[in-house]
């Protein structure tokens, strides 16, 4: 087993450590330029890892099909090969429409070889989302599978005259005339001799973001996000050429390539693939039945096998694992506490976004965990909380941002620009890509504190944190409270106008099985919070819901819990789950 850093080596590695040496442990191209196929695949396909295994994928009945990372690159080097054939352009935006199946890593890998842009899209997205995102991204080829062809694309294919392509993944004997056939394309092509000679700053990746707060931005990444996915790959998930790690991130988002696909095969990792939705007896058996040793997944997920309760758990053996992370949403203090049950482990709640393209702040391996708090910046990242002003906008003073300076106080959540895995644009949208920038930090959005360790803590996204009295109130301080109580499974938790608080807290809340939803209850779980959190910020009121609004990714949709509860119009809701 590989030594541990403790709490003074992390200092020391922030000290010493710079991207250039991440950059320097990747091997870049023989010819120069960096390629993230290449470092990912190619580079292992031709040492000592050539016949180790890459993928793992578990099908509807458990069993598993493997491919080395010398299969994988002959594929990828087979779809490189077909985007030449079709005259796709390097820069060109190749989209895919697909689940997790073999044939989306030789996608996602062959356009990078190749040169042009990936762009993966949900696969649950209905017809118009899909759309959408096609027709900003200016996508010249889609890959995706023949029924999610019949029953999202045929309808809108004449709304997408720049979609030249349509590639099926398991087109029948007579794809229809506006598709090829995939599968026989690769068959038939020669693979591409070499990689495109990109450059670190040349663009490889285009990322929607989840549309929590509102229209999705496309984050535009470059090829020198390799090394941060590298280099994050192992200080926050631990990564190791031995390990077996499943990452559960859907591939429509970016968890999904940066950790789903990029990090685990730089690092020589065998990823497993699990082709179906998610399902807590699955889970469980695929946790043990496949030794896996790195989990990274998302509170959702880990709230739903809470739910579920930790019977599931027993008669499964889940002693190879030895580390659990979390992203997506702030992870509630009672998660970690099940998981330690559950897994007899902590769950490593880490945090990032679409624009920061890898994680930014962690609960590191070997640092002790703070439960409910994201824990601290990696080597390399230098973060802060900004000043607000009454208005909410950050403070500047003679072009600097003015930084809050004790702990415990709320400031937005910023980060110094330079990272490799830095969006560099909002895809035809610059001005929103401007307005991320101020006083020399890039802002976040989210807001948070730290406390005298350095450790941070998310109050909030800013659009959700509620004022009540003069109070700031984040709602997942609320939320996790109210998950103590043993008949909540989740909650959401949103300010509505009050005469007099300004805003009162209100908590939609959706109950553990065997509950039943009575005033009863109602005013229990409300005097449970009071005394838990003080009459001032515990909600005020209380609505049970059966499900709380999430977006695809599954994070709770506070916008939409308030939208509805004042009657005002519903926003963006193309990535609200079940629309
Ligand atoms: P949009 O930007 O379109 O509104 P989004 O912000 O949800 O959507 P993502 O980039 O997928 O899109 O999500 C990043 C956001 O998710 C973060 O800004 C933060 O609000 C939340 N988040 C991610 N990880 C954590 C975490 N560990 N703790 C708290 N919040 C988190
Ligand atoms: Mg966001």
């Amino acid at each position: 087993m590989p030594v541990r850093p403790n709490l003074l080596d992390y200092r020391k590695a922030c000290v010493e450590f710079t991207w250039d040496d991440a950059r320097a442990a990747l091997s870049g191209l023989p010819g120069g330029g960096l390629n993230i196929a290449h470092e990912a695949v190619d580079r292992h396909a031709a040492g000592p890892l050539a016949g180790h295994e890459a993928l793992r994928f578990i099908r509807a009945d458990g069993s598993s099909t493997s491919v080395t990372f010398s299969a994988l690159a002959l594929e990828a080097a087979r779809f490189a090969g077909v985007l030449e054939e079709l005259g796709v352009r390097p820069g060109e935006r190749v989209f895919s429409l697909l689940g997790r199946v073999p044939p989306l890593y030789s996608a996602v890998l062959g356009t990078l070889k190749h040169g042009s842009v990936f762009c993966p899209l949900f696969s649950a997205f209905g017809p118009e989302p899909v759309r959408q995102r096609l027709s900003l991204g200016g996508a010249r080829v889609l890959v995706t599978t023949a029924s999610l062809y019949r029953r999202k694309i045929a309808g809108i294919r004449t709304a997408l005259p720049e979609l030249r392509h349509v590639l099926l993944v398991d087109a029948d004997e007579a794809p229809g005339p506006d598709t090829l056939d995939l599968g026989a394309l690769m068959r038939e092509v020669t693979p591409a001799a070499g990689t495109a000679l990109t450059g670190p700053e040349d663009m490889a990746l285009l990322h929607f973001t989840s549309g929590t707060t509102g229209t999705p931005k496309g984050a535009i990444h470059v090829h020198d996000a390799v090394a941060a996915h590298y280099a994050t790959g192992r200080f926050a998930l631990d990564l190791h050429p031995q390990d077996i790690y499943w990452c559960t991130a859907d591939p429509g988002w970016v968890t999904g390539t940066s950790y789903g696909i990029v990090a685990p095969l730089v690092h020589g990792v065998t990823s497993i693939v699990d082709e179906e939705e998610m399902d807590v007896d699955r889970w469980y058996g695929i946790l043990a039945g496949q030794r896996v040793t790195v989990w990274y997944t998302a509170p959702t997920a880990l709230r739903l096998l809470m739910k579920a309760g930790t019977g599931h758990a027993e008669g499964h053996d889940l002693s190879a694992l030895r580390f659990v992370a979390s992203v997506g949403e702030p992870l509630n203090p009672e998660v970690v506490v099940w998981g330690q049950e559950a897994f007899g482990l902590p769950v490593h709640d880490n945090w990032w976004q679409t624009e920061t393209g890898g994680i930014m702040i962690a609960n590191f391996p070997a640092l002790p965990i703070r439960p409910g708090s994201m824990g601290l910046p990696l080597p390399g990242v230098e973060a802060a909380l900004v000043k607000r002003d009454a208005a909410d906008r950050p403070v500047i003073e003679d072009g600097e941002a003015v930084l809050v300076s004790s702990p415990g106080e709320v400031g937005e959540l910023a980060l110094r620009p330079g990272w490799p895995s830095m969006f560099r644009g909002y895809l035809h949208e610059d001005e929103r890509y401007r307005r991320c920038f101020a006083g020399g930090w890039y802002l976040t959005g989210d807001l948070a504190k730290r406390d005298p360790d350095g450790y941070y803590w998310f109050v909030g996204r800013g659009d959700d944190v509620i004022k009540s009295s003069g109070h700031l109130i984040g709602p997942f301080e609320v939320e996790s409270s109210l998950m103590e109580h043993p008949a909540v499974a989740q909650a959401g938790v949103v300010g509505v106008p009050d005469p007099v608080a300004g805003e009162m807290v209100k908590a939609f809340v959706e109950l553990r099985p065997g509950h039943e939803p009575d005033d009863a209850l109602r005013l229990e779980i409300i005097g449970f919070a009071r005394k838990r959190l003080g009459p001032a910020v515990a909600p005020r009121q209380l609505d049970f819901t059966p499900a709380l609004p999430r977006t695809r990714s599954g994070k709770i949709l506070r916008r939409l819990l308030k939208a509805r509860e004042l009657g005002l119009p519903e926003g963006d809701t193309s990535t609200v789950e079940g629309q």
